[in-house]
């Protein structure tokens, strides 16, 4: 049995604002005060994990430990059948220093040339860690194709490329609304919030 969120207040253990939108948007049904990582200038772990649930550990934890408060951490990425699932727990990395996110769309574009195998995926992690140490972890995943050229100017990432199956726009096309219902970020919210959110 999942321990269960008792607190009013929940770090978000990202630095990514497009992460930490959805994050907020995704919890304020549940009368969380929400805070950011970056708005408490924690500082960043290494994410040297093999797995996006390994890498989600290392930043909730880091985060309840430096603020004395639980925390909720998400690792992400596009995983693309044709490349092997690259750039998968290397997706932000594959957008350079700069974290421009048209660097790595092009990346796989460019990996991809002619192959007609289009299958990607999302996955979702998310880590909610308290500061005794106790961890719950869940995965979420949404599939569908890439696509190019990229399209929308929505979300965040890789959502110009993206289109999940059944539709015919991109994630960066879509209403957020849309895509917080179906997104892998949504799959694993329902998850984690089935578990330790509600009553
Ligand atoms: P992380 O912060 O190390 O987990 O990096 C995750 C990266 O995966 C992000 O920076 C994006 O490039 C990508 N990503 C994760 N979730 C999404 C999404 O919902 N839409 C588009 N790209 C995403």
């Amino acid at each position: 049995m999942a321990r269960h969120f008792d607190g009013k207040k929940l770090v978000i253990a990202s630095h990514n604002q497009g992460k930490v939108r959805e994050i907020g948007e995704l919890l304020a049904p549940f009368g969380v005060e929400t805070i950011s990582a970056g708005e408490l200038g924690l500082p960043e772990p290494v994410e040297d994990g093999s797995t996006f649930i390994a890498n989600a550990e290392i930043k909730a934890h880091a985060a309840a430990m430096a603020s004395g408060l639980p925390a909720l951490s998400d690792d992400s990425g596009l995983e693309v059948a044709g490349l092997d699932g690259d750039p998968g727990i290397f997706s932000a990395r594959w957008c350079g220093p700069d974290k421009d996110f048209t660097v790595g769309m092009r990346m796989i574009n460019e990996k991809l040339g002619d192959t007609p195998e289009r299958g990607a995926n999302f996955t979702c992690a998310l880590t909610l860690a308290w500061p005794d140490g106790h961890m719950e972890s869940f995965e979420g995943r949404v599939f569908g194709t890439v696509t190019w050229p990229m399209r929308g100017t929505r979300g965040f990432g890789y959502d110009p490329i993206f289109i999940p199956d059944g539709f015919t726009r991109t994630f960066a096309e879509m209403d957020p609304a849309d895509k917080h219902a179906m997104s892998h970020r949504a799959d694993a919210f329902r998850q984690l919030i089935d578990a330790c959110f509600r009553a």
